[in-house]
């Protein structure tokens, strides 16, 4: 299979080079030439997600280098359970979709794991180690740090800024050492993007280091995505013949986006429904037809803090026109008190306790029609609560316990460097 660009200024490219390109050189998203149309009989054997993935996404790496490895790199990205809960609820079947069992306790260790596993094999023949450079604020590079850490051929290196993550994310950023170095950035996390970005465009530096991203626009994190939205909403089909239909936390959306792709695909989705916190560009523009994307705003779910979410190009790209998005999506904000007050009822009312980016998803299931929630729903949970401790501990009244994978790293020793804002020293610590 080909990948187009979105801006259509690019030449198409296979499977192995989207992934390495991250971005196309148009400045465009890749996205598939078409979407294959399963046939759910092709599953009949198939209920993990890395048995799921392996047959879905066989034909987006078909004729590439990876085609063959392609079971194994499922394995190894899905290689923790993917629960679909039933809680409890007064109307229709309520689940949870549990994303949040991986090393880092958030859903961002799919895709993480995913494209370590593509990134080490297509790497394997060069002298070199491929260096995977990445900005965060938090989520993105503990889930990248820990796909890639012990991975032949690899380096990551991660830039954070100082004194702007809590205390345990910090930890998550620093525990590896081996082929991963932390960079703590005397500076804010625009400074650390700047780097990131600066280092890409200088021709001397790409001439002794060969550099490739690992950010959320990568095809390598969305398609394994959209395999546990496939395998939940078939597993599901299986045994009450009724359709999923799912509430997403976005931001970004990427999350969101790998849904819609799986219900296109043909798994058995119904609705899907984008829960986002005061950061509305999504909800706005599904409300008026104009999109508006502005400077994000911070608040209690800081991981769907996205102003101008980048994947919505994408989903454009699908979905031309407001009146088909309209048809095929929909999208509400939650505000910050909305989701105190969700975490705090939750955790009596249904005995759950939530995320703050999971509490935005609860609440818009909350507001939904009568016959709307007499339908079968997955509340998709992106993140384990104790990543939050310091919002969620509060509003629950008592301690959150920390998963073990989460605990062990907690545990680890810190590798860390702190370096000024700029280039030279990022260079520096390169070599
Ligand atoms: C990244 C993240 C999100 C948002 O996902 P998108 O793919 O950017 O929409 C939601 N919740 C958590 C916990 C995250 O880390």
């Amino acid at each position: 299979m080909k990948f187009r660009s979105t801006l259509g200024q690019a030449p198409m490219v296979g499977f192995c080079e989207a992934l390495l390109q991250g971005i196309a050189p148009d400045g465009g998203l890749y996205v598939p030439e078409r979407f294959p149309s399963v046939q759910l009989t092709d599953f009949a054997d198939a209920r993990t997600p890395a048995q799921v993935g392996a047959i879905m996404l066989a034909p987006f790496a078909r004729g590439s280098e990876l085609e063959a490895s392609l079971p194994v790199i499922c394995q190894e990205a899905f290689s923790f359970p993917i629960p679909l809960k039933r809680i409890p609820s007064d109307s229709g079947p309520l689940h949870v979709l549990e994303l949040f069992h991986g090393p880092t306790a958030a859903f961002k260790d799919v895709g993480a794991r995913f494209l370590a596993a593509c990134f080490e094999r297509l790497n394997s023949k060069q002298q070199a180690p491929l260096t995977i450079l990445v900005a965060t604020s938090g989520d993105t590079g503990g889930a990248v740090a820990a796909a890639f850490h012990g991975r032949a051929n690899t380096r990551v290196v991660v830039l954070f800024p100082k004194g702007l993550v809590s205390g345990r994310q910090e930890k998550q950023l620093c525990c590896w050492g081996d082929n991963v170095l932390s960079l703590r950035v005397n500076g804010n996390f625009d400074d650390c993007q700047r780097m990131v970005k600066e280092a890409f465009a200088d021709t001397g530096l790409n001439q002794s280091v060969r550099l490739s991203s690992a950010n959320s626009i990568n095809l390598g994190r969305l398609l394994p995505q959209a395999v546990y939205y496939a395998a939940a909403s078939l597993n599901y089909w299986r045994g009450s013949g009724e359709k999923l239909n799912f509430v997403i936390p976005t931001g970004n959306l990427g999350n969101g986006q790998a849904c819609v792709w799986a219900r296109t695909m043909g798994f058995p989705i119904g609705k899907i429904v984008f829960a986002t916190n005061e950061n509305r560009p999504i909800p706005d523009y599904l409300e008026t037809g104009n999109w508006s994307p502005g400077a994000s705003i911070a608040t209690l779910a800081s991981a769907m803090d996205v102003g101008n979410p980048s994947n919505m190009e994408r989903l454009r790209d699908l979905l031309p026109g407001v009146e088909l998005m309209r048809e095929a999506v929909s999208a509400y904000p939650v505000s910050d008190e909305e989701i105190r007050r969700q975490i705090s009822r939750d955790e009596v009312a249904r005995g759950e306790t939530w995320c703050p980016h999971t509490a935005t998803a609860a609440h818009v299931y909350d507001g939904f029609s009568d016959s709307d929630k007499a339908q079968s729903w997955a509340l998709v949970a992106t993140a384990h609560p104790a990543k939050f401790e310091t919002i969620v501990e509060p509003l629950v009244g008592h301690p959150v316990e920390i998963p073990d994978a989460l605990a062990r790293l907690l545990d680890l020793p810190t590798h860390l460097s702190d370096i000024e804002p700029d280039l030279e020293a990022l260079i520096n610590a390169l070599k």
